[in-house]
């Protein structure tokens, strides 16, 4: 086989092409929108494949022979069809890996859930290389998930396992757009923040941030930057969502009894206000505290780029 592979990473927004060699270093990289197609599988597959013909052009490779893997934002059924991605609705039944074989006339195309592929990356270089059991939590406008026990990744009987997002936390609690009510994304994430946000400036709070932009123009992105700023009105948010953070990191822990936690995702870097709060509380929420080492809960080594990272891995493993 080759010695390189791609792997692209499907986001609601962006799609991340990255070339790859077998060791995980990034050798070239493209970055588009996320094509939104009414109704065509058709239209959204000749996107990605463009994708990938392009990066082959640029350094002469050939799309029919080189691995390709893609981390899809969903829950994927094992035989790689989306059926359901909230942020990308359009897909909605489409096998994109069996589109691209067809497409690129080659057999080498894998798919896999994108939190998946971020903890696989993880898992080979990075955060969590060589420790068996922990829990990828992946942060963005919601959560994903993905869970290693004992050196394996869980994927569960239709693939759908690791939706760490959607496990409850507040019975009746803030409607989630799975339908559902009080699901740790709602208290944990971009959006979170973002909720949290418009609740604090209506009922008062943030006096400062309202006094210097205006009640209607306190946004999720000028609270993390107050809160890195020192300010304890900010500060004060970013400690309720860690208390949320750890309500949920306490219930995978009696679960699983993991330990480790790698938080990632686009909106990892925001979170690190977030994560000494969040340590704190696991120590007062879970069960049975004292019985238990010390747990870790740490940011990806590779941030954004961990799920094309992990996609293309997987393309290489599926081709060992
Ligand atoms: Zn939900």
């Amino acid at each position: 086989m080759t010695d390189v592979a791609i792997g692209v990473d499907i986001g609601g927004t962006k799609s991340l092409a990255l070339l790859v060699s077998r060791d995980g270093k990034i050798l070239d990289e493209d970055r588009r929108q996320t094509l939104h197609a009414p109704d065509a599988s058709d239209a959204m597959s000749d996107a990605i494949a463009e994708q990938i013909t392009s990066l082959c052009a640029k350094h002469n490779l050939d799309p029919s022979k080189i691995r390709v893997g893609l981390g899809l934002p969903g829950l994927i059924r094992r035989d790689g069809t989306l059926a359901y991605a909230p942020n990308w609705q359009s897909a909605h039944g489409i096998n994109l890996a069996e589109s691209l074989k067809k497409q690129l006339r080659s057999p080498h195309i894998y798919s896999d859930n994108d939190a998946n592929c971020a903890a696989l990356c993880e898992h080979e270089w990075g955060a969590v290389k060589g420790v068996d059991d922990f829990v990828m939590v992946t942060l963005g406008t919601g959560i994903g998930g993905a869970l290693f026990v004992n050196g394996a990744l869980q994927r569960g009987k239709n693939g759908f396992a690791g939706e760490i997002g959607h496990m409850v936390v507040n019975a009746n609690g803030a409607q989630c757009l799975c339908g559902g009510k009080g699901c740790w994304e709602r208290y944990c994430s971009g959006g979170a923040l973002q909720r949290m946000t418009g609740e604090a400036v209506h009922a008062g709070k943030l006096a400062q941030l309202t006094a210097s932009l205006g009640a209607d123009n306190v946004r999720a992105e000028d609270v993390s930057k107050a809160a890195g700023e020192g300010s304890e009105e900010a500060m004060a948010i970013m400690r309720e969502i860690g208390w949320w953070m750890a309500l949920g990191l306490s219930n995978l822990e009696v679960l699983l009894d993991s330990g480790t936690y790698v938080i990632g995702g686009g909106l990892s870097s925001v979170f690190e206000l977030v994560l000494p709060a969040a340590r704190e509380y696991l120590d007062e929420l879970v069960e049975a505290r004292e019985a238990r080492p010390a747990f870790r809960i740490i940011p990806t080594k590779f941030g954004p780029n961990s799920g094309a990272l992990g996609a293309a891995l997987l393309a290489s493993e599926g081709a060992k």
